[in-house]
């Protein structure tokens, strides 16, 4: 069985909960309260408690927000800085990150209810890699030559973008924030960061770091809130150049639609996902079992890569299915700050009752429960490590991303079967492919619409690789020199090599 390891409320030892110091919305360098007075809840996931309140922004703090960050750009030091100087603060920046290292874990796993080992050992350090990864691109920024015909010579300038909105989920609250802030920065643009309402309390902290970096005042701003009211004043700013959007596919179309209908600001969207993971008959199937474990369960589920259509050839598949329900039956859950945890609590009560309505779904539509299906212990939103099979492709359990821990196992005969199957979603953000086959690694890297694949490996994400999805799970990369030019325009400038005509 999946076991419950306690201390539910806190304990564990080597940390320590720390007093929520940033509550207040960062703008123009500054803590300050919304406009409005009002403040919003933010809740332990472990058991529900309140951790702190935050300030609630709304339009009017937007306003405020976007006012510096244009001012910012408009006339401040930040976008004309060289490259150099604004990649050797960012370096400071991300000093001052590694010197908080410990508190900072804490607070996203207290937040999230993820792994404390997690956030310390690679989260938090992540962060620091991404900005250190753009810090390091900062001076690297250059156009082209250009000889033209007719005695013309041109080149191009890559121009920041101008004021860019950061709207960021609530799963990855430290390093989805730096893939965004990180490149933008680097590029010399100013921002508005509009964290998830969940899990506000990180980003103000690394507000605080920014100022004390030298990051100048306007340059980077921290509006908590709520998406409906924040972020969607933040999406149709007139003075705003650009989303950058990380969540839902859902939202993501109300977040162009808002674009299109202000200012045809420019877009990037990275969206959800229900990724395939393909294991062959030729795979070592302890290995494989293992690696679709991680891919489905990896972050309670809460992973927009989560690998939860596992395709197995058919030779291995009883041999796969066995092992893998052990697994799943052995996953220790319970308080995310204790070191022998593999599995902590969902979110909170909306993701957890969605998930236990999936659950519901692919039973009722006819899907074969193998392990887990129900909630785990009574004090917080912990939900057993479920697997089904006998899924069906047009079931809704293969069909919507359900983000959080169930995993779909289907059973496939040929290659051709097995890349229509990968294909058979809306969604296309990445594949995990096992098999010892090289032909077959190629084959099926080509022919599956993702957006990154990963062969005998998952997960595996670096700061210099491009990622970002196909279809319906967006457009635009985060991570690698691609996300750079996500915060660059680029200009034409053409002069007459010898004298001008028209002088
Ligand atoms: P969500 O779409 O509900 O919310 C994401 C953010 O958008 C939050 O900050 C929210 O406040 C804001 N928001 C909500 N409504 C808005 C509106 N009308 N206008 C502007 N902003 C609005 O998503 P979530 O539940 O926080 O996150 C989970 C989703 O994120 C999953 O679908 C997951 O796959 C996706 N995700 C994708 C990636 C990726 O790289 N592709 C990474 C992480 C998460």
């Amino acid at each position: 069985m999946a076991s419950y390891n306690g201390c539910v409320n806190g304990g564990g030892d080597g940390f320590k909960i720390p007093e929520i110091q940033f509550t207040k919305l960062f703008i123009d360098g500054n803590f300050v309260d919304s406009v409005s007075g009002k403040t919003f809840e933010t809740r332990d996931p472990r058991n529900k408690e309140v951790i702190a309140r935050v300030a609630e922004g709304s339009k009017e703090d937007i306003d405020l927000a976007v006012m510096a960050a244009r001012k910012s750009f408009d006339h401040g030091k930040w976008p004309r800085m060289s490259g150099y100087e604004r990649g050797r603060v960012m370096m400071k920046f991300a000093k001052l990150i590694e010197d908080h290292i410990d508190e900072l874990a804490v607070i996203d796993s207290l937040n999230c209810g993820k792994l404390l080992r997690f956030t310390k050992e690679n989260e938090i350090p992540a962060g620091v890699h991404i900005l250190q990864f753009y810090a390091g691109a900062a001076d690297k920024i250059h156009g082209d030559t250009l000889k033209l015909s007719g005695e013309f010579h041109g080149y191009t300038l890559k121009e920041p973008i101008g004021v860019v909105g950061h709207i960021i989920p609530w799963n990855f609250p430290t390093p989805l924030l730096f893939l965004k802030v990180s490149p933008s920065l680097a590029a010399g643009c100013t921002m508005v960061v509009k964290p998830a309402e969940q899990t506000p309390l990180s980003a103000l902290y690394y507000a605080h770091l920014a100022k004390l970096a030298g990051i100048p005042d306007g340059v980077i701003n921290v509006v908590t809130g709520f998406g409906a009211t924040a972020g969607a004043a933040l999406c149709s700013h007139m003075d705003v150049d650009k989303i950058s959007f990380t969540g839902s596919t859902a939202v993501g179309r109300l977040v162009m639609e808002a674009a299109a209908k202000s200012n045809l600001k420019h877009v990037t969207l990275e969206l959800g996902g229900k990724s395939p993971v393909i294991v062959f008959d030729d795979a070592d199937v302890d290995m494989a079992v293992s690696m679709a474990h991680n891919a489905t369960f990896f972050n309670k589920g809460e992973f927009c890569a989560s690998g939860s259509r596992i395709y197995v050839q058919e030779k291995i598949y009883d041999e796969f299915l066995k092992k893998s329900v052990e697994l799943a039956k052995n996953t220790v859950i319970g308080d995310p700050f204790d070191p022998e945890v593999q599995q902590g609590p969902q979110i909170d009560k909306k993701q957890f009752d969605k998930i236990l309505g999936y659950i519901e779904y692919g039973k009722n539509e006819g899907a074969t429960l193998l392990t887990g299906g129900k909630s785990y212990g009574n004090t917080g939103y912990y939900i057993e490590p479920t697997i089904f099979t006998d899924v069906q492709e047009n079931m809704k359990i293969a069909q919507d991303e359900i983000f959080g821990p169930v995993m779909a196992l289907m059973k496939f005969k040929t290659i051709e079967e097995a890349i229509e199957k990968a294909n058979a979603t809306s969604y296309g953000l990445v594949a995990g492919i096992i098999t010892k086959d090289l032909n077959i690694a190629n084959r099926v890297s080509r022919s599956v619409r993702a957006g990154t694949i990963w062969i005998n490996c998952y997960s595996v994400l670096d700061p210099s690789c491009p990622f970002g999805g196909y279809k319906m799970s967006g457009f635009g990369k985060c991570q690698g020199m691609k996300a750079l030019d996500e915060y660059l325009q680029v200009k034409s400038v053409i002069t007459p090599i010898y004298s001008s005509p028209w002088l």
